[in-house]
C-alpha cells in the first residue's frame, strides 16, 4: 500500500492548531490539510516563494527555512520550497519541491503537523513566519511544462456527445481508453484571472459558410487540476501500483471552453482555439495523502469493459478513487452589485468519474511519453449521474433549451460579459477532518476590440 493512501496521525481529526482559526469548524484549512501554493504580499515587489495554509494565514516557507525548525527531509523540502522565487527565479515554483517524491513529502506534512499543532514548541520561532492570506496575492503554483486534459466523466463524454453528435453520443473507445488531448500550458492563470471573451470562426446552424467574431457560446469546464510530482523518463512507463508516487496534488480547475467554436473546429483534431485562450485553476495543491481518508473504490458497472490489466491494481480498485465534493457558482455584476453571493449551479462528487488518477497517469505515460515534475494533467469535466450534478452549461442548459433561473430575477444560457465564476471544493465524512481546497475565481471581460 502506498504511503499516499495511509491514514496516519496527520489525519487525526483531534487535532487542534496553535493557528486558532484553523480550529474553526467548516474551515478549508485545518491542521489535517496543510496544501501548498505560491503566494506574495498583495502589492509587494517581493518574490514569489512557496507557502502552506493553516486557518486564515499561510506559513512562508522562505521565512520558515531561516528559523532552522525543520531539519532531515523536512529541511530539504522547505529549501525545496523555498526556491520557488528567491533561488532559482520566480520562474521555477514548486517545481523543486515538486520533484522530491513522497518520502520527502510525507516528512515536510508530519514536521509541519507537528509543529503547527497546539502546545508545540516550535510556536515561538513558526509565529513570525506567518502572512495572512487576507494580504497574500498568488501564482501559479508551479512553471507548468505541459498540459493534458482527460475526459474521465462518461456523463460528460454522453450529454455532451449527444449535443455534438445525436446519433452516436460516446464513441466506442470511450469505455476502454482514458481519452484526453495535449493542451496548452501558457494561458493557465491563478484564481482571479480574467480574460477577454475569445473571437474566432464559428458555423450557424443551417448557414453556409462561417462567420467570424466574439464567441456567443462561453461555457465553464468543473475540473480538478492533477499535479505530477517526480517524473517519469522518457522510455519507462510508469505502472499503476507506483504512478501514485508522481502525484504532488489535486487543485480545482475550470477549463474555459467557447462551445461555438468548439463545434466547428474540432474535428479531426479536437479542441483547439476554443479552449487554449485561458484556464484558470486554484492557488492552493491539497496533497493526496491529505486526501487519505477520502479515497473510495474505483467501481466499474458489470456491464461494463473492465479495464484492460495495465489500468488494473487492488489498490486502484479498493480505494482508487476520491469522494471531493465540488461545486459551481456564477456570481453575475448586479449580483455583485446588490452584494449578493454567487448562484449555485451544480453540485457533484469527483467519486463518479469513470477512470482514476492512477489510470491517468498509467495511460499517459503507458508508451513512454515522459511526465515532468510540474506538468498538469486535467480530470475533464466532472459531470455527476443526473443533469444538475453537470459540470458545463451546455449539459446543465440543455444546449441553451433550459435556461438557468437566478433567485435575484436573471438567467444565463451561456456567460455575458463580467460573469464571474466560482468553483470549490471540499472533502468531509463522520470520523474524517473536513479539507477545502478554497475557491477559484474567473471572470469574462467583454471581447477586445480589433
Ligand atoms: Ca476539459
Amino acid at each position: 500500500m502506498q504511503a499516499t493512501m495511509t491514514v496516519n496521525e496527520t489525519h487525526n481529526p483531534a487535532l487542534r492548531s496553535w493557528v486558532s482559526a484553523a480550529n474553526i469548524a467548516g474551515c478549508d484549512f485545518p491542521i489535517q490539510n496543510l496544501p501548498f501554493a505560491v503566494f506574495r504580499r498583495q502589492g509587494s515587489h517581493e518574490a514569489f516563494r512557496g507557502g502552506v495554509a493553516i486557518g486564515d494565514q499561510i506559513l512562508d516557507l522562505a521565512a520558515a527555512a531561516q528559523t532552522g525548525v525543520f531539519t532531515g527531509d523536512a529541511g530539504t523540502a522547505v529549501q525545496a520550497g523555498v526556491q520557488a522565487g528567491v533561488q532559482a527565479g520566480a520562474q521555477d515554483k514548486l517545481n523543486a519541491l515538486m520533484a522530491l517524491g513522497p518520502q520527502v513529502w510525507h516528512a515536510l506534512r508530519l514536521a509541519l503537523s507537528r509543529a503547527l499543532r497546539e502546545g508545540a514548541t516550535e510556536q515561538a520561532a513558526l509565529q513570525t513566519c506567518l502572512v495572512p492570506q487576507a494580504q497574500a496575492e498568488y501564482d501559479v503554483p508551479a512553471r507548468i511544462g505541459d498540459y493534458t486534459d482527460f475526459y474521465t466523466s462518461v456523463y460528460h463524454a454522453t450529454n455532451i456527445g449527444k449535443q455534438f453528435r445525436p446519433d452516436n453520443p460516446l464513441l466506442p473507445n470511450y469505455k476502454w481508453v482514458p481519452i484526453g488531448y495535449h493542451g496548452r500550458a501558457s494561458s493557465i492563470g491563478v484564481s482571479g484571472q480574467a480574460f477577454h471573451r475569445p473571437v474566432g470562426q464559428t458555423m450557424a446552424p443551417g448557414a453556409s459558410e462561417p462567420s467570424f467574431g466574439p464567441c456567443k457560446r462561453m461555457d465553464i469546464e468543473l475540473e480538478l487540476g492533477i499535479f505530477i510530482g517526480g517524473g517519469n523518463a522518457l522510455g519507462d512507463p510508469l505502472h499503476m501500483t507506483e504512478a501514485e508516487d508522481h502525484v504532488f496534488g489535486i487543485c480545482l480547475l475550470n477549463d474555459w471552453s467557447a462551445r461555438d467554436i468548439q463545434g466547428w473546429e474540432y474535428q479531426p483534431l479536437g479542441p483547439f482555439l476554443s479552449k487554449n485562450f485561458a484556464t484558470t485553476i486554484s492557488p492552493w495543491v491539497v496533497t493526496l495523502e491529505a486526501l487519505a481518508p477520502y479515497r473510495v473504490p474505483f467501481m466499474r458497472p458489470a456491464e461494463d469493459p473492465q479495464p484492460m490489466a495495465y489500468l488494473d491494481s487492488d489498490a486502484n480498485r479498493q480505494q482508487g478513487a476520491f469522494d471531493i465534493q465540488l461545486e459551481v457558482g456564477i456570481h453575475t455584476p448586479k449580483m455583485r452589485e446588490a452584494s449578493q453571493t454567487a448562484a449555485t449551479v451544480c453540485r457533484t462528487s469527483y467519486r463518479h468519474a469513470y477512470w482514476t488518477v492512477a489510470q491517468m497517469v498509467t495511460h499517459h505515460t503507458v508508451n513512454g511519453c515522459n511526465l515532468q515534475a510540474g506538468d498538469l494533467l486535467g480530470s475533464g469535466t466532472l459531470s455527476g449521474p443526473t443533469l444538475d450534478q453537470a459540470g458545463a452549461l451546455i449539459e446543465l442548459t440543455q444546449g441553451g433549451k433550459n435556461p438557468l433561473q437566478f433567485a435575484n430575477g436573471e438567467q444565463r444560457v451561456y456567460l455575458e460579459d463580467g460573469d464571474a465564476v466560482v468553483l470549490r471544493g471540499w472533502c468531509e465524512k463522520p470520523g474524517a477532518t473536513r479539507i477545502g481546497f478554497g475557491e477559484c475565481v474567473g471572470t469574462v471581460l467583454p471581447a477586445k476590440a480589433r
